[in-house]
């Protein structure tokens, strides 16, 4: 009663622009969140894995308290004391030289793409207005209009326009088509690509695509652009998933450079544990360098609550090793829900790295089984999200252990059984 009278204000007096699972939380702490009826659920999608820290984490929390009641916000108008130690930390934490901070991801890749562009005509030397950015077919990178220009997602970009130029996009994981266009087109500033492809439903691309991508960006002067907001801080089992193929287990957390180290990195989500917008867009000197005073910004970038709450975040992953912990509990997930996919008749397949998976359902697109199959997970005591009709995502907080990813296992296996036919 409590929950259908808080769906109705939202539906009421919110715009409709989500579709939620009718399931109305009040309270959250690790890998847990509570109805307003007290049941208790695992989380399963972490707000499209920005809570990889897990819920209300008590460092993250502190951070964020012991700041709020200090300084909140003064606007780079002036300088603060949050900020500088800040963005030495974050800066040495991935290997560059700068950080440009904002608050949301769409903001971060916006960010992106003007540092690429502004890059292209004053260091690469492209005649003005003429630079292009490749992207990916099935990419998404945010909602503002520049970025839903090139999205192929419909319902994204329909009666949205007119769009803004500049944009090619070539198919996901094809070196073949990367190249080709690099060959035929002149002006490329840079190349903007997920290392996995999650809101298309967690596309993972072979494992040297990102190396190969990042290497025929060296060799036509194109700036890879790596767009780490749902893939980063470790989510898939490494720092970052751009190098998450490297063999150096349990050590690369802090050799970003070891594989395809990108030209332009952007961070959000996870950087603040899910506690408070934080984004964040880094390169080196001979890149960021090309952004002058009053040439881009944001009022709340870089205040000292995002400071103080995002050194915190990265604190925690850091100490409680939670890369390691999601590459040994993501192989652990998939390979005991292949051993049920093997014999189910309701799911194909399941896919992912690390903590980022996802589990392909035996119907069509434009069938709503995931969905159902959704609420019957909250039923059980586990909540995810479709990204499509026929694929749900699974991204539980980092700070899981074996025992309840084991359990959260038991509830999805079980939970799927109710639908074979
Ligand atoms: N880029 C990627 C890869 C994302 O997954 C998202 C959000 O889901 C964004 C950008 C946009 O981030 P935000 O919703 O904070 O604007």
């Amino acid at each position: 009663v409590k929950s259908q009278f808080l769906i109705d204000l939202e539906n009421k007096y919110g715009a409709h622009n989500y579709h939620p699972l009718p399931v109305v939380l009040s309270r959250g702490e690790g890998v847990h969140v509570w109805d307003v009826d007290e049941k208790k659920y695992y989380d399963f999608l972490s707000a499209y894995s920005a809570v990889n820290q897990g819920h209300c984490h008590p460092k993250i929390v502190d951070a964020m308290n012991k700041q709020a009641q200090t300084l909140t916000l003064t606007s780079r108008a002036f300088y603060n004391d949050q900020l500088g130690p800040y963005e030495e930390y974050l800066t040495k934490y991935f290997g560059f030289d700068k950080v440009l901070p904002m608050n949301t991801g769409a903001e971060a890749v916006e960010t992106a793409l003007k540092l690429a562009r502004k890059w292209a005509y004053e260091v690469k030397g492209i005649a003005e207005h003429e630079a292009k950015i490749i992207v990916c077919d099935g990419n998404f990178h945010g909602r503002t209009t520049t970025i839903i220009s090139f999205s192929n997602d419909e319902n994204a970009r329909k009666n949205f326009g007119p769009y803004t130029e500049g944009f090619i996009k070539i198919p996901y994981n094809s070196i073949k088509e990367k190249k080709k266009v690099l060959q035929s087109t002149t002006n490329m500033a840079g190349f903007l690509v997920e290392p996995i492809q999650g809101e298309a439903g967690v596309y993972t691309p072979d494992d040297d695509y990102m190396m190969l991508a990042k290497e025929l960006c060296n060799k036509y002067n194109v700036l890879f652009i790596a767009d780490e907001i749902q893939t980063g801080i470790a989510r898939t089992g490494s720092l970052l998933a751009v190098c998450g193929n490297c063999s150096c287990e349990g050590h690369c957390e802090r050799q970003a450079s070891s594989y395809a180290t990108p030209d332009i990195l952007i961070l959000g989500k996870a950087l603040s544990g899910g506690a408070y917008p934080v984004s964040a867009v880094l390169a080196n000197n001979s890149i960021m360098n090309v952004i002058k005073p009053g040439q881009h910004g944001s009022t709340f970038g870089g205040n000292p609550v995002a400071a103080a709450v995002a050194m915190a975040a990265l604190e925690v992953v850091e100490e409680e090793r939670l890369a390691q912990n999601a590459r040994v509990l993501g192989k652990l997930f998939r390979s005991k829900l292949n051993e049920y996919i093997k014999t189910s008749s309701i799911a194909s397949l399941v896919r992912g790295r690390g903590l980022l998976n996802a589990v392909v359902i035996n119907d069509t697109e434009e069938s709503d089984t995931a969905w159902k199959i959704c609420l019957a997970l909250r039923d059980n005591g586990l909540l995810a999200k479709p990204t499509h009709g026929n694929i749900i995502r699974f991204a539980p907080p980092l700070v899981m252990n074996e025992e309840q990813l084991l359990d959260c296992v038991s509830i999805i296996t079980k939970t799927l059984k109710q639908f074979e036919v």
